[in-house]
């Protein structure tokens, strides 16, 4: 009781504090006051409290510009009002945007695609608000359940804005559309940080109100459109970003923004299919009681038969293209043939002239961003973010399309090696941001441009004609553009694809000729390029695949009845017709389980395919010295070839190293004509051939040899200061090292060990103690009892650290038993087969491996 009254007796004294405390200051208040009054006594009298302001008032001074949202302009400030009606009330519109400009240094670059949104329009008192609408959940409206649709999914009140003046009579309201445009209202623009970014990488400042601005206003009957400058802005930068960003204090995104009318047409839905690969909007059938109750919307275009009788109709409205004024004129007829080539696959869904292509003139009075345009554009970025991208937008309620663009970057045509991450460590800090969405990440362009690297590099070794180059070239530009274009028709990546042929026909001429290589061009697959350069024929896809054009009957073909889809998607057990995306993204290492669903392969005999490839690399390479340095030249061109050629044996050794461990996957649905079963074990024969070609090319002592004598050219072209980053000298042994590490990372991953023993219950007959111990075998047995070379010393080390790591390392949990005592087993033979002999090199490496292994056995409990 007494600490209470204490308590009270210093509450009150605080009080009386705080109490004379704003006494003081009220007076003071006052004082102000009074002393502002006598200064307003001489001044004009106080008018009487305005009338409330209309909205002619408020927009006397401005622009009127007309269009689905009624925007005005002020003519001396440049602020906007927008206009909202009664009828635009409780509807619903879609938001989309694109980036018109930026950099990508943080992941944000021109032509890329922020996702569409659906959002309301709502009068709450006097505020009207927009508030972005949840289109992942359906409801049958005919079920009671319908009504319970909002439970536990959240809408998200982007804005609430003041109604600023008003006509009640007439249905409208006035609000400030600068608090609409002027913040990231629709969409976050400026990425997040990744966790684990470090400090000193480029970030943006904060957005700066006062300098962001409206570049311009278009607006139509049935969208608004607007271009905005973000700027972000801060007082000092540690890292000013690229030579592509002019201050890094103050950096400017540039934004197209549109609102659009939610359609009023007869589109119909099409839903989605495992067997068939399109990009879609996934929806959840929340009152259907099936197991797998999706409802997902296929994304493709609104295309209608002019004649709906006849089997071959033209389109009422085609999917109409526009070449950007930009593009190179040479390669201006190639790409309307890569576009059109699509439309023999159109004709099988019952449609002529489905695509069309225009030239976009050169006074032309629209923009390449402009929204009603699909535009194919070109760009020639300071650092390039892709060899071609292209994305689309659609309207969430129903997945129809509603507009694409196709981006393609100069550097493709080029011989620099600017995507420098190909030949080095990736650097991997692209922040997070909608406009990075890694759905639509293709970086088929890139891919293309490395296999032409390698093409170019064969073809001028062997001394190949200039026609052979320019055919060549020809190739890869017609599979980049229908590769895009396929994107833009909704279809996504078949990985599978590349399965069609047999080593040996990709080798007869005549019989590839004028084909599509594999069975889809919406695959990644590595350029033909012969061993036998007598047996060349086409580089690359010269049409649409056989899946191409069966996939675009599923999304586009006017089905009469649920049977005649249902037959058409039974043929999916057909080889020609296999389906497998990214979906497990396989270009990880450890990721993906079927060696099939692959990038950068070829043939349907990836492993023979993966031999050849290093023979043909290794051939090439004992040539380049002479065939890759000019008189008064650098030796850059050399060194760019020696890159190519290792970069092609390193990249067939990850190609081969998914094969063991392997699992094929059948995607039929159960009683379906050729299914077999979801998963079947890669053969113990693959499995062994592929060890085997590990062991002989990617392992062996003499794996990478190149001619010793090429070593002393391989130089970069001097540029100012360009090697202050680091001495310039080849670095030989590391970048071999890391092309085995990356297979053994492959191997040795927690996920493939972990199927390998799974595995072994459904038909896997290569076993982890037999595989542990062909692996242990291969990286030893030549030479640990004799002298070992520098590379085999790298390799053997390595590989022991990363045995020990599985036993003791910070993810050792990750890893099964059994493979931890395989490894556990391993380093012992390796501790007994270090015996003190050789000369002094390999006697000190074999001291190194008995210390590395006895001081791990002492940490293991
Ligand atoms: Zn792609």
């Amino acid at each position: 009781m007494k600490n209470y009254t204490t308590k009270l007796a210093s509450l009150l004294s605080l009080l009386l504090v705080v109490s004379i405390t704003l006494t003081s200051n009220s007076v003071n208040a006052q004082k102000k006051k009074n002393k502002k009054s006598k200064t307003e006594q001489t001044a004009k009298p106080v008018p009487k409290k305005d009338k409330k302001k209309t909205i002619a008032d408020l927009t006397k001074s401005s622009k009127e510009i007309d269009g689905l949202f009624k925007i005005y302009q002020d003519t001396l400030t440049g602020s906007v009002n927008m206009l909202i009606t009664k009828e635009q009330l409780d509807k619903e519109y879609i938001h989309f945007s694109q980036v018109a400009n930026g950099a990508t240094d943080f992941g944000v670059f021109r032509g890329a695609y922020g996702g569409s949104t659906v959002f309301k329009i709502s009068k709450y008192f006097n505020k009207i608000e927009f508030t972005k609408q949840n289109t992942s959940f359906y409801f049958d409206p005919e079920s009671a359940l319908s009504k319970s649709a909002d439970a536990n999914n959240t809408e998200g009140v982007m804005a609430s804005l003041k109604v600023e003046a008003s006509d009640d009579k007439k249905g409208l309201y006035l609000i400030k559309a600068d608090d609409l445009f002027l913040k990231e209202t629709f969409t976050q623009i400026k990425p997040s940080k990744r966790p684990g970014t470090p400090p000193t990488a480029f970030s943006l400042g904060n957005l700066d109100k006062n300098k962001t601005k409206i570049n311009a206003i278009r607006n139509y009957p049935e969208n608004t459109d607007l271009a905005i400058e973000y700027v972000y802005s801060k007082s000092s930068t540690l890292n000013g970003g690229s030579n592509a960003i002019s201050d890094g204090r103050n950096v400017s995104i540039k934004i197209f923004h549109s609102l659009i009318e939610m359609p009023d047409n007869d589109y119909e839905p099409r839903f989605d299919d495992p067997r068939v690969g399109y990009f879609l909007t996934q929806v959840d059938d929340k009152t259907s009681t099936e197991t797998a109750n999706y409802r997902d919307l296929v994304h493709r275009w609104n295309l209608i038969k002019k004649n709906p009788e006849a089997e071959l109709s033209e389109p009422v409205e085609p999917i109409t293209w526009w070449m950007e004024n930009s593009t190179p004129v040479e390669w201006r007829e190639t790409i309307k043939e890569g576009v059109l080539r699509w439309n023999i696959a159109f004709e099988k869904a019952g449609f002529k002239n489905a695509m069309v292509v225009k030239m976009q003139p050169d006074d032309a009075d629209w923009d390449a961003g402009d929204i009603r345009y699909n535009v194919l554009r070109w760009t020639s970025s300071p650092n390039p973010p892709f060899g071609g991208y292209g994305p689309s937008f659609v309207n969430p309620r129903t997945g129809e399309i509603m507009g694409a663009d196709i981006m393609l970057e100069y550097v493709h045509f080029t011989n620099r090696l600017t995507i420098d991450k190909m030949y080095n460590e990736a650097s991997d800090n692209i922040a997070y941001n909608s406009y990075n969405n890694e759905k639509y990440n293709c970086i088929a362009g890139e891919l293309m441009q490395e296999s032409s690297f390698f093409g170019k590099t064969v073809i001028s070794a062997f001394g190949d004609s200039k026609l052979e180059l320019d055919k060549m070239l020809y190739d890869n530009m017609m599979r980049l553009i229908m590769h895009e274009v396929g994107h833009t028709l909704g279809l996504n990546h078949n990985m599978k694809g590349s399965q069609l042929f047999s080593p040996e026909e990709l080798a007869t001429p005549e019989l590839i000729e004028g084909k599509a290589l594999s069975t889809s061009v919406m695959e990644y697959p590595s350029i033909n390029v012969t061993v036998d350069r007598s047996k060349q024929g086409i580089y690359y896809d010269n049409s649409v695949g056989p899946y191409d054009k069966w996939a675009i009957e599923f999304g586009y073909k006017p089905f009469k009845s649920d049977q005649e889809r249902e037959s058409l998607l039974s043929k999916s057990t057909q080889p020609e017709l296999v389906f497998g995306n990214d979906a497990d993204d396989m270009r990880s290492t450890g990721k993906g389980i079927d060696p099939r669903v692959n990038i950068y392969d070829h043939s349907n005999d990836p492993i023979t395919f993966a031999l050849d490839r290093i023979t043909l690399s290794k051939n090439t390479l004992k040539t380049i010295k002479n065939t890759f340095t000019e008189d008064g030249k650098s030796y850059q061109e050399l060194k760019n070839a020696y890159l190519i050629l290792t970069n092609q044996i390193g990249g067939s050794g990850t190609i081969i190293s998914k094969y063991i461990g392997g699992v094929y996957v059948d995607r039929a649905m159960v009683g379906q004509e050729g299914a077999t079963q979801p998963y079947t074990p890669v053969s113990l024969e693959d499995q062994k051939r592929a060890m085997k070609g590990l062991e002989d090319h990617i392992f062996a002592p003499n794996a990478f040899d190149a001619p010793n004598e090429l070593y002393n050219f391989i130089a970069s072209q001097r540029r100012g200061f360009g090697f202050f980053g680091g001495p310039e000298d080849p670095k030989i042994h590391g970048r071999i090292l890391n092309f085995q590490k990356r297979v053994l990372a492959q191997l040795l991953h927690r996920n493939t060990l972990q199927r390998i023993s799974d595995s072994e219950l459904y038909g896997n007959e290569y076993s982890l103690t037999s595989f542990m111990t062909d692996l242990n075998k291969s990286i030893f047995s030549t030479d640990i009892s004799g002298n070992v070379n520098s590379f085999r010393q790298n390799l053997q080390v390595e590989y022991t650290n990363m045995l020990i790591n599985m036993l003791t390392g910070k993810s050792s949990s990750s890893y099964t038993h059994t493979a931890k005592s395989m490894a556990l087993y391993n380093l012992k033979s390796i501790r007994t087969m270090s015996s003190n002999s050789g000369n002094i090199s390999s006697k000190a490496h074999k001291q190194h491996l008995r210390i590395l292994i006895d001081n791990a056995l002492k940490e293991i409990k």
